[in-house]
C-alpha cells in the first residue's frame, strides 16, 4: 500500500449517520432478517408516470447534449412562475433561478458562492443554524469556510428558534441564517407569524450590524404538510426578499430522490449576481443537470398537483398514526409532526437502562444500536442533528401505516423490556 495522504478537509468529514443506519438495515434485510426500517429520508412513492413520460420523450427526441449551466430559459421561467404563484416571491426572471443536481448540490453551490476560507488572522463568516437540523448543513457550510453558530431549540417548543434567539446569534460576521420548515429531522413547522418575526429581526440586524446577511430558506418539504399550519416562504416578505435564497427541489414532493433536481431563487440585483456566480462555479463543477430531465421538471411543477395531493394525504394519515402512538408511550416526549415525514421523540428518560440483550443504553446511538440488533427496528440516532438531538431518535414514516404500527409495537415492547442499570 502506498503511503499517500488524502485531503484532511475530506478525511475529517463525518459520514452520514442516516445513510449508515439505512445501509445496515438493508444488509440485515438481505440476510433474511425481518427488519423494519424507518431510517431513509425518502418517500416510498414512485415518480408519477407523467413526469417519467416527459423525460422519456425528451430522451427519445435527442435532448441529450450539454445545455446552459443553470438550465434552459423555459424551465427556469416555469420555476420562477412556481415561486411567484405558490410562494408569493415576486420580481423573478429566469436569470434569478438556479437548477442544480439536487437540493444538496444547490446548497453546496450557494454556500461556496457566499462563504470563503478566511484570510489568516481574520474571523470566519458565520452561519446561524437552529438545531437540531438536517445533518448536511454544517459540513457543507464548513467545507465552504464558514463557521456554524448553533441556536439550540427543544422538543417543548416544537424545535423552533424564536426571533429573539436568532437576533441574539447574529453578529457582524453573520453571512447566512438557515431556516428549514417543514423540518428534517423534527417534522415541525414555523407559523407564518413566526417567520415574519424572524424576517423583521434579520432585516433590522442586516441594516445595523450584519450587512452581508443572507437568509437561506430550505423548503424541500413544503408540499408535505398536514398539521393545520400553512406553509409560508420568508422570501415573500418584502423587507428581506432580496436577501433570501429559497431552496427547493423535486425529491420529496414528487417521489424523485434519485432524479437529483434542486433549484433556488433569489430576486433583485444581488440575486442576479449570486445566480450568475453559481453558474460560474457549477460550470467548473458539474455543468448542467441531465438534459432530458428539464421537461420532467416542467411537468412536475405544472401538471402534477393531483399526484402530490394524493401523496400528501397518505403522509397525513401516517403522521396521525405516528403522532398518536408516540404520544402514548411512557417516558417518550414527542412534538406533534405537522410537516415532512419525521418524528423526533426524546428518549433520554431511558438512558442508563440495560437492554434484554445486555446492552447498556447511555445515548441515542446506544438505543438505536440495541433496537436494531434486538428488535430489528432501524431508527436514526439524533446526535448528528446537533443540539438536543443527542437525546432523540429520528423516525422516518415514509412507509405504510401497517409498518408504522408494527415498528412502534416493537419499539414500545423494547422500551418496556429495558431494565434500569
Ligand atoms: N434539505 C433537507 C432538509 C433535506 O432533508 C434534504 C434531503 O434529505 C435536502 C435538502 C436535499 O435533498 P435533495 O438533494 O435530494 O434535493
Amino acid at each position: 500500500m502506498l503511503n499517500m495522504r488524502l485531503a484532511p478537509r475530506v478525511v475529517n468529514l463525518k459520514p452520514s449517520v442516516t445513510v449508515a443506519f439505512m445501509n445496515r438495515a438493508k444488509t440485515m434485510k438481505a440476510q433474511g432478517l425481518d427488519v423494519l426500517s424507518f431510517a431513509a429520508g425518502e418517500p416510498d412513492f414512485d415518480t408519477p408516470q407523467k413526469i417519467k413520460d416527459a423525460a422519456i420523450q425528451a430522451l427519445q427526441a435527442g435532448q441529450t447534449k450539454y445545455m446552459p449551466t443553470m438550465g434552459d430559459a423555459q424551465t427556469r421561467q416555469v420555476i420562477a412562475d412556481k415561486f411567484e404563484r405558490e410562494n408569493g416571491i415576486r420580481g423573478l426572471t429566469p436569470e434569478h433561478i438556479g437548477i442544480s443536481s439536487g437540493g444538496k448540490h444547490a446548497l453546496y453551490v450557494v454556500c461556496h458562492v457566499l462563504f470563503d476560507i478566511p484570510e489568516p488572522g481574520q474571523p470566519a463568516w458565520e452561519c446561524v443554524l437552529p438545531v437540531p437540523a438536517w445533518v448536511s448543513y454544517a459540513p457543507i457550510v464548513e467545507l465552504a469556510g464558514g463557521r456554524v453558530v448553533e441556536v439550540p431549540t427543544t422538543v417543548e417548543t416544537g424545535f423552533k428558534a424564536t426571533a429573539a434567539q436568532i437576533r441574539a446569534a447574529i453578529t457582524p460576521q453573520t453571512r447566512m441564517v438557515v431556516l428549514n420548515s417543514p423540518s428534517n429531522p423534527c417534522g415541525t413547522m414555523y407559523t407564518p407569524d413566526e417567520l415574519r418575526q424572524i424576517a423583521r429581526v434579520c432585516d433590522e440586524a442586516a441594516r445595523t450590524i450584519a450587512p452581508d446577511l443572507v437568509i437561506l430558506s430550505d423548503e424541500l418539504y413544503e408540499k408535505i404538510i398536514y398539521g393545520g399550519i400553512e406553509h409560508f416562504s420568508i422570501g415573500s416578505v418584502p423587507e428581506v426578499a432580496e436577501r433570501t435564497v429559497t431552496l427547493n427541489g423535486l425529491s420529496k414532493a414528487y417521489g424523485m430522490t434519485g432524479w437529483r433536481v434542486g433549484y433556488t431563487c433569489m430576486p433583485g440585483a444581488f440575486g442576479l449576481k449570486l445566480t450568475s456566480a453559481m453558474a460560474t462555479l457549477q460550470g467548473q463543477m458539474s455543468t448542467n443537470i441531465t438534459s432530458f430531465v428539464y421537461p420532467a421538471i416542467r411537468t412536475a411543477l405544472t401538471e402534477c398537483a393531483a399526484e402530490v395531493e394524493e401523496m400528501r394525504r397518505a403522509f397525513a394519515g401516517r403522521a396521525e398514526v405516528a403522532n398518536a402512538r408516540l404520544a402514548r408511550i411512557p417516558g417518550v416526549k414527542n412534538a406533534r409532526a405537522t410537516g415532512a415525514f419525521y418524528a423526533f421523540p426524546d428518549v433520554s428518560s431511558y438512558f442508563g437502562a440495560v437492554s434484554p440483550g445486555g446492552r447498556k443504553i447511555n445515548s441515542a446511538l446506544d438505543l438505536c444500536e440495541a433496537l436494531l440488533a434486538e428488535a430489528l427496528v432501524a431508527f436514526v440516532p439524533g446526535e448528528d442533528f446537533g443540539g438536543c438531538g443527542a437525546r432523540h431518535v429520528r423516525i422516518s414514516f415514509a412507509c405504510g401505516e401497517a409498518q408504522i404500527n408494527a415498528g412502534i409495537d416493537r419499539f414500545e415492547a423494547f422500551l418496556g423490556a429495558l431494565r434500569r442499570g
